[in-house]
């Protein structure tokens, strides 16, 4: 099995791909196993558990309750703690156990070609000439896999930008915050996730406008506790919000995380679910090649495992994107009166949307523009 990036699914995959049995290659664009991608670098407690890595302080470097804000810039604070990570130092983990398990990794070895053979794959690097049975496309948004591949569809993206500031003086230390609004972020969200008491990731996701702009305006918002703040850090990236794409799963190959579309669209998060995505994936692959099977047919096993769980999640929370972004600053504000923290979660992780939808039904505007969608 050859699995192409080293991000959270490729990672993950190819540890799993090695714990079931198969000869497992990683390969890596990058120089080094590193966060090189802008990244807000927060998740969840659960993201460890199932990644099976010990939180130690060298990775977790903040604890943080969540701040969700309405246009009007009242909040609902939501108490369950997540972690801030240093997201380099997480991927090295996931690297280290990908390796325990048998994995080989090879860093500074870009994919540029993937082809199918009689029977087997061919990768081809900037170097090297690989064979596999099947290719696992980690490769996030834009895969090259699956381009090589005759994939053409992608997820619909959002435009992500974030700025880390340093020196600042947070009001929050100890909160993520989450700004809502269409003057704020049109179709998405800013945030400001704090890295230490002076230090924070200030960025923004937004559809269909130019995110730099409102960016620069949202960080003006917050004169006091950025006035002294210098930008340490500016990129940006797309995250892939549309869902996972129809087409993910091919003969010899499987597209995970990014590269598929695995992302919770209503917050952006995709680590926690492109490692639960790249452990199936590496499970399938690897039983898979060892059958000496790697047809489309056999391969689709990733999609009934993932899709019982993850696929519901983010199919759920996609709804609920498609629907809030469809409401005017009042219908948000009014929801923030509404909506408990427990609803907040759900409505944006993609569970028990039914039960939130229900609670919305005797708002007359929130009925027919969100909880008949929802429903
Ligand atoms: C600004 C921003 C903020 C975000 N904030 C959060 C957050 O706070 N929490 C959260 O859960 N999610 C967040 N996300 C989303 C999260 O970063 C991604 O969903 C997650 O990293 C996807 O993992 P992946 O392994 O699928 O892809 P990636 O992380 O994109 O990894 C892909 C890997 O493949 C390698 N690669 C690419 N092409 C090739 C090639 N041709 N050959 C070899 N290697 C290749 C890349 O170098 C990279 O290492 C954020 C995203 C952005 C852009």
């Amino acid at each position: 099995v050859i699995v192409v990036g080293g991000g959270p699914a490729g990672l993950s995959a190819a540890k799993a791909s090695s714990l079931n049995g198969a000869k497992t290659l990683l390969l890596e664009k990058n120089p080094f196993i590193a966060a090189v991608k802008p990244c807000g670098e927060a998740t969840s407690q659960e993201t460890f558990k199932t990644a099976n890595i010990k939180p130690k302080p060298h990775i977790v470097i903040r604890k943080a309750d969540a701040l969700v804000f309405a246009p009007n810039l009242k909040h609902v604070k939501i108490d369950r703690i997540g972690f801030g990570i240093n997201k380099t130092m997480f991927l090295q983990e996931l690297a280290e156990k990908a390796a325990e398990a048998g994995a080989k990794i090879k860093v500074r070895e870009e994919v540029k070609e993937v082809k199918r053979g009689s029977g087997k794959m061919v990768v081809k690097t900037i170097r090297e000439r690989y064979e596999a049975k099947i290719v696992i496309g980690a490769d996030g948004y834009g895969s090259l896999v699956g381009k090589s591949l005759g994939i053409e569809e992608r997820s619909e993206p959002v435009i992500t930008l974030q700025y880390v500031m340093a020196n600042c003086d947070l009001e929050y230390p100890e909160s993520v915050r989450f700004y809502l609004g269409n003057e704020i972020a049109p179709k998405g969200y800013a945030w400001i996730f704090p890295k230490d008491d002076r230090v924070a990731g200030v960025g923004i996701g937004v559809r269909d406008v130019r995110p730099k702009e409102y960016l620069d305006k949202f960080v003006k918002m917050f004169e006091r506790e950025f006035k002294n703040a210098q930008i340490i850090d500016f990129r940006g990236a797309l995250v892939p919000v549309g869902g996972i794409i129809r087409q993910n799963v091919v003969d010899g190959a499987i597209l995970v995380g990014d590269a598929a579309g695995t992302v919770i669209p209503l917050t952006g998060a995709g680590i926690h679910s492109s490692i639960a995505a790249g452990l199936v994936a590496g499970e399938v692959a690897a039983n898979a090649s060892q059958e000496n099977n790697n047809s489309k047919d056999r391969l689709e096993e990733f999609n009934k495992r993932y899709n019982e769980y993850w696929g519901k999640r983010i199919r759920y929370s996609l709804k609920a994107m498609r629907a809030l972004e469809k409401l005017n600053d009042n219908e948000l504000n009014l929801l923030q009166e509404i909506l408990s923290a427990e609803d907040i979660l759900d409505l944006s992780n993609g569970l028990n949307v039914a039960r939130v939808a229900m609670k919305l039904l005797s708002y007359p505007t929130l009925a027919t523009k969100l909880a008949k969608a929802l429903l």
